[in-house]
């Protein structure tokens, strides 16, 4: 079973322990149906997640933290999942760069490797938010219109659309057709992956 990484950073601890709870009840819901994955999300080691805070608290520019990230990382243990507050300077630089970025960014050629390897999430009040980044590091594509931020599935409660729907997110992991599609997809290309021991490609 492969796992993807998270870390906190620059959290206190109470709001980095409600967060492991969401991450943790994220992992769960991927064992259910309808994805049914043994998957799991796992926090970093200290070792590493003090190198990434370090570069996360100096680095002034986004490209200088990704790459900071890719070397401390090594290509084998991403792609990564960063939880972070708003107002630090890497969500700000991350926000600027994309103008859908309200809540989250995920970086990654996806031609060259198929997926984000690295995801930052600075809109942490909603657990929905923390997810859909989350599966956009196990393949799940956005839903929503890029001009009109409509939903483009078929799903009313998926995650993976633009604004919160209306009549909520409900109970479990809802996640629309082709999305269970594609990361199921995806995890199956990563368990290949790592059983041969290919290096991610990265760019
Ligand atoms: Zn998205
Ligand atoms: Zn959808």
């Amino acid at each position: 079973m492969r796992n993807t990484y998270y870390c906190c950073l620059g959290l206190n601890r109470r709001h980095g322990q409600s967060l492991r709870r969401s991450m943790d009840e994220l992992s769960r819901f991927m064992a259910q149906p309808p994805l049914e994955e043994p998957y799991r999300f796992v926090e970093l080691a200290d070792d590493k997640r003090e190198k990434i805070q370090d570069a996360f608290d100096h680095c002034t520019k986004l490209d200088d933290f990704l790459g900071k990230v890719v070397v401390t990382m090594t290509t084998d243990m991403l792609p990564l999942l960063i939880l972070c507050p708003p107002e630090s300077t890497i969500a700000q630089l991350a926000r600027k760069r994309e103008r859908t970025a309200c809540w989250g960014a995920s970086f990654g050629d996806r031609d060259e490797c198929s997926c984000y390897w690295l995801s930052l999430v600075y809109h942490l009040n909603d657990k929905h938010t923390i997810w859909h980044e989350a599966l956009h590091l196990l393949g799940a594509d956005d839903c929503y219109d890029k001009e009109t931020k409509e939903r483009t599935c078929e799903l009313p409660n998926c995650i993976m659309q633009f604004e919160d729907p209306k009549q909520g997110y409900g109970q479990g992991l809802p996640l629309c057709q082709a999305n269970i599609e594609r990361v199921k997809k995806h995890i199956a290309e990563m368990r290949k992956d790592h059983s041969s021991d290919a290096p991610h490609r990265l760019q």
